[in-house]
């Protein structure tokens, strides 16, 4: 664990990843004035498709960092309208982001990494970090059982790298965690997305979500004429989608959705698409002296809770606030970094359940919870009240779970609800 190299540089933080949580952890730590040093193996910011939208939490961190309003408005679409709708096309429920409080009452679809991107180059500015890409994470230095810095390979050779605290927020398989030992249960979802961005004429402003047996479709409308398709295949089975040729994959889209069968015809080349593999990480503990876990290496999560990147980015808040008093009192240990995970683990394992769940669910090919799925979509449809929960949830502020017991019970049809357009109560304060 410990490197033969002698430290020639020290710095108060170390993160090792700059990606959704690295990131905005930099950046929350600079505008403190904290010094810190960011590696990441990748050779700069990400540049390949990815589906990325913004959830009122993600956008109420990003106006705090001042990140908000510098991003470019032509990369940006503001959606208000979720639509689910059976495979086929019979409508379930409807949500409207609307519904939430002001200013964050939308969602934000945004073009591949324009948000990451606008954070990279705020925190390229900050004076007291450094942003160092090309550069892999190889080990923890170690001070009497402490962590005391870390070791990396940059394109200048190994470096050792003294720091009052690492993080890791180097995803899934992070190696931060492996070198702090902490045992890790790393489940990969045998189904992925597949995602796409097609330029059509037909004009969609709302996004619209299909379940079917086994089957999930999404579209969220991006800027201009641009959509986004969301599309669950099983792992592994991203070539042979491909031998069966693009024309197939729009007859079965179009049985999925009718209404857009015209948008399907734009998908014309394989390049528009990427697959995306799903994981959930589950650990103990987050933290260790000198040490945290921040974003998927702590806690990954199904993307069906639209959240891992936002409590990622949340992660890195929280974690900016306690880091500045642990470092003016020279400690760093485990007990007073503890206080980041205990405000931050409970939000993030309910989140993480109700993604399974929603898995089981959603990803069905069992005609019986299928048919209790649907029926508690159009439950939905007919409750403000569970409704306004679940929006709550999805967009992030709402940190318990939407639906108690007895909510189950009146979701699947069991019980009557007298309360069901009373939302005052489940409204965040
Ligand atoms: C299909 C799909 C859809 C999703 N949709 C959403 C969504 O709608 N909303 C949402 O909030 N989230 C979504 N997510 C989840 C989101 O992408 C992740 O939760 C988020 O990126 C986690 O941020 P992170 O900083 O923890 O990790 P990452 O963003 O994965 O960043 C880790 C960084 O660490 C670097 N790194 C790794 N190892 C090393 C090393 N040894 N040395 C140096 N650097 C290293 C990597 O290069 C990378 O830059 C989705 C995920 C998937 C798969």
């Amino acid at each position: 664990m410990t490197g033969p190299m002698e430290p020639i540089e020290d710095t108060d933080v170390a993160v090792v990843g700059a990606g959704g949580g690295g990131a905005v952890l930099a950046l929350a730590l600079a505008q403190k004035g904290i010094r810190t040093v960011v590696l990441d193996q990748a050779q700069g910011p990400p540049k390949g498709l990815r589906g990325e939208i913004l959830q009122p939490n993600g956008q109420a961190v990003l106006d705090r960092l001042g990140v908000l309003r510098s991003l470019p408005a032509e990369a940006m679409r503001s959606v208000r309208n979720f639509h689910f709708l059976r495979a086929g096309g019979t409508r379930l429920c409807s949500i409207d982001y609307g519904e939430l409080p002001a200013p964050y009452n939308h969602a934000i679809v945004t073009l591949p990494n324009v948000a990451h991107h606008a954070i990279v180059e705020a925190v390229q500015k900050q004076p007291s970090v450094s942003l160092r890409y090309g550069t892999s994470f190889t080990g923890l230095l170690l001070d009497n059982g402490r962590v005391a810095g870390l070791t990396a390979e940059g394109p200048d050779g190994s470096s050792a790298i003294k720091a009052k605290v690492v993080v890791g927020a180097d995803g899934v398989f992070s190696k931060v965690r492996e070198a702090m030992k902490i045992p890790a249960d790393v489940h990969l979802y045998p189904e992925g997305y597949l995602i796409a961005i097609v330029e059509t004429e037909q004009r969609v402003a709302e996004s619209y979500y299909y379940v079917g047996h086994r089957q999930i479709l999404g579209l969220f409308p991006a800027t201009g004429k641009k959509v986004y398709l969301f599309y669950m295949i099983p792992s592994g089975s991203m070539d042979s989608l491909k031998q069966r040729g693009i024309s197939e994959l729009q007859r079965v889209w179009t049985g999925i959705a009718p209404q857009f069968g015209a948008l399907f015809k734009h998908l014309t080349d394989w390049s528009q698409t990427a697959y995306m593999p799903t994981g959930r990480v589950r650990t103990p503990t987050w933290v260790k002296d000198g040490a945290v876990l921040i974003g998927d290496a702590a806690h990954a999560m199904n993307p069906h809770a639209s959240q891992g990147r936002m409590q990622a980015m949340v992660d890195a808040m929280v974690l900016a606030n306690l880091l500045p008093d642990c470092l003016k009192d020279g400690d760093c240990s485990v007990e007073r970094l503890r206080a980041y995970e205990v405000a931050r683990r409970p939000h993030v394992t309910m989140l993480q359940r109700l993604a399974d769940q929603q898995v089981f669910y959603w990803n069905t090919g069992n005609p019986l919870v299928a048919f209790l799925r649907d029926r508690v979509f159009q439950t939905l449809d007919r409750n403000p009240r569970l409704r306004y929960q679940v929006l709550a949830t999805t967009a992030g502020l709402r940190t318990e779970a939407p639906f108690t017991f007895f909510d189950r019970l009146i979701a699947a049809g069991i019980l009557p609800d007298f309360f069901a357009n009373d939302t005052a109560g489940s409204r965040p304060s």
